[in-house]
């Protein structure tokens, strides 16, 4: 397939409005899956990705499809994209191999949030961008509204727009002729040395480390030797081929394709996104890459009560392997032993990772309170990011002089009935307006710069419970800017517990200390002996509760019972305890470190 014979694009969506389904349908008209083959969503691979009904990692899939009109082939490769903001980096990762991109929205629901956000990112990568509405099938639908919206916000040619109903099958003909049509071929040179960008890699127990490769200029054939820009280390490649959706092998890729490569990598650390690969001896410049992934959440995940460090270590390794995005260190808690500090894309990538850490790997994790990565300047000038909060100095001789913390930009659609309770939310967490305008006659699209940390935990409940569901929320991430911090610590028992450590805004600590300790009440059982509950800022204690001591052993009553009785209550306490970590002589559960993060 020359390059003006291929087609690479991608689907864009806000979550939920469909481009998984319409992937499906796709690769069923073109042959690629059988119609109802096994489950819906073919592309959607992980176990996470099934039960959550999101898609976490990008996917790739090639078509051969047959233009009946000017009577040729083509090969088509479809990248499906995850549409949530935390995923946003797969997002443009895949965007960069592409030429052209499906942008679809819900037919009665209209352009959302991340419809906005992936337009833009479609559109910067200079993208050529064919509108589809989908769910026309539905009674609300309003493709007459949609046109309008993506009119006046994208200045995008209504005329063109597809209506499809990937559930129904209605206009799902038109889609691949449009693509052949109205999208353009890669660009690259056949003749030009080759160029390769790596998109991606995963980890195979069978292949190793397998690579997808855009390749830009040039030809690969198994058993050529390449080398790596970033790392300059050499390998020979042991096999190539296309994703169909299967790993399909053809010992060669060309000029505009995209596929995958095995070489024979140790690690898929080996393995840099947004690398260049070129011929061993060549002399290329080097693509563009992307720039790295940020980590905007940080949290410990610590081995529970029961299992071990060791067995911890092995599925973190083993799942980073799969999920580079994330990044990992060791670190070691007064309150909970060895333990990694882990960085997360956001709140719903750190979710996902430690269930696949549970599901995948059969790890037993208590994962402690998430926070942002804040800056701060002590006395002797010295600036350190901070991603732990336990870690913030206490050195007298060392005092904080300033500190800065993470900011986003923030893009809310709403009805415009609901405008006034989501402007006093957004103030309420620190927001300041900088965008208000009215997309059609009944919605809003309002932009807030906020502070990382008031949206990463419950911001986007709290924003759909006041809006009855219809709010739809994305964000970027913008600069630091400097706050009134303070570090609040927990005691139990008059200890300071280093993993329950934040940090919070000066005038907020008083509110947020008396819920933390009201909440950690609640969530902690009560044990054979008092404990007492504080929050303190530096010295001063801010709040205090006490849970009573527990009156009765539960075994108590069974004083010369039936052991097999007594094997079952033990049993069950065993059980509850799963998900546990003690912590001086007290038992906290996985809840409780949950709960505080729900505080803001
Ligand atoms: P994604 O999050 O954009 O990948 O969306 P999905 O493809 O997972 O679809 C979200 C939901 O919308 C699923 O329950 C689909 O069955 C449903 N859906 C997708 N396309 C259509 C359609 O054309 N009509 C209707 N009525 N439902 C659809
Ligand atoms: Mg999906």
């Amino acid at each position: 397939y020359p390059p003006d014979k291929i087609r690479n694009f991608s689907i864009i969506a806000h979550v939920d409005h469909g481009k998984s389904t319409l992937a499906d349908r796709l690769l069923e008209v073109t042959g690629t899956i059988k119609k109802g083959l096994g489950q819906p969503q073919y592309l959607d691979k992980l176990q996470v990705e099934r039960e959550r009904g999101i898609t976490v990692k990008a996917q790739t899939a090639s078509m051969f499809y047959r233009h009946e009109p000017t009577n040729s082939n083509y090969l088509l490769n479809l990248i499906d994209t995850p549409g949530h903001v935390d995923f946003s980096y797969e997002v443009s990762r895949s965007l960069a191999a592409c030429q052209g991109a499906l942008l679809v929205v819900d037919a009665a629901q209209g352009v959302q949030a991340q419809t906005v956000a992936n337009f833009y990112l479609a559109f910067e990568s200079g993208l050529s961008i064919i509108p589809v509405i989908n769910k026309i099938d539905q009674p609300t639908a309003d493709p007459e509204r949609v046109k309008a919206q993506l009119k006046s916000l994208f200045d995008l040619d209504p005329s063109g727009a597809l209506l499809t109903s990937a559930k129904t099958g209605l206009g799902l003909e038109n889609v691949l002729p449009a693509v052949v049509e109205r999208l353009p071929g890669p660009s690259g040179k056949p003749d030009h040395p080759l160029r390769m960008l790596l998109l991606d890699s995963y980890y195979d127990e069978y292949k190793g480390v397998i690579c997808h490769v855009a390749v830009v200029d040039g030809r690969l054939r198994k058993g050529e030797k390449i080398e790596s820009s970033a790392t300059g280390m050499s390998y020979e490649i042991l096999d190539a081929g296309v994703m169909n959706p299967e790993l399909k092998s053809t010992g060669v890729l060309y000029t505009g394709q995209v596929g995958y490569v095995v070489s024979g990598m140790r690690s898929t650390k080996e393995a840099r996104i947004g690398d260049t690969l070129f011929h061993v001896k060549s002399t290329v410049e080097p693509l563009p890459g992307f720039k790295p992934a940020k980590h905007m959440v940080f949290s410990g995940l610590y081995p529970a009560d029961g299992s071990d460090f060791d067995s911890l270590n092995h599925a973190i390794e083993k799942l980073t392997c799969n999920d580079a995005s994330v990044c990992v260190s060791k670190e070691t808690s007064t309150a909970l032993g060895m333990g990694f500090r882990c960085g997360f894309l956001g709140l719903l990538h750190m979710d996902v990772f430690h269930q696949r850490l549970e599901q995948e790997y059969g790890a037993n994790v208590i994962s402690t309170v998430p926070t942002v990565p804040y800056i701060f300047e002590y006395s002797d000038g010295s600036k350190v990011e901070l991603s732990n909060p336990a870690t913030l100095a206490s050195n007298p001789g060392k005092r904080v002089t300033a500190c800065w913390e993470p900011t986003v930009i923030a893009t809310i659609i709403i009805p415009s009935e609901y405008v006034g309770p989501v402007i006093t939310l957004c103030s309420e967490r620190r927001g300041e307006q900088i965008d208000y305008s009215f997309i059609d006659s009944q919605r809003v699209l309002m932009k807030y710069k906020l502070p990382l940390r008031e949206i990463i935990v419950d911001f986007y409940n709290e924003l759909k419970s006041i809006t009855s569901g219809y709010a739809t929320f994305d964000y970027e991430d913008s600069d630091y800017q400097k706050a009134d911090l303070v570090k609040l610590d927990i005691l139990l028992n008059g200890q300071p517990v280093d993993a329950m450590a934040t940090i919070v805004h000066d005038l907020k600590a008083q509110r947020i200390g008396r819920e933390l300790v009201a909440k950690l009440k609640k969530f902690i059982d009560r044990q054979m002996f008092e404990i007492t509950i504080q929050a303190a800022v530096g010295s001063k204690i801010i709040a205090r509760e006490t849970l009573s001591a527990m009156r009765k052993n539960v075994l108590a009553k069974c004083y010369g019972g039936d052991i097999t009785r007594k094997k079952k209550l033990l049993e069950k306490q065993k059980e509850g305890k799963k998900r546990m970590k003690r912590v001086g002589s007290v038992d906290i559960p996985q809840e409780a470190f949950n709960e505080l993060m729900k505080v803001s």
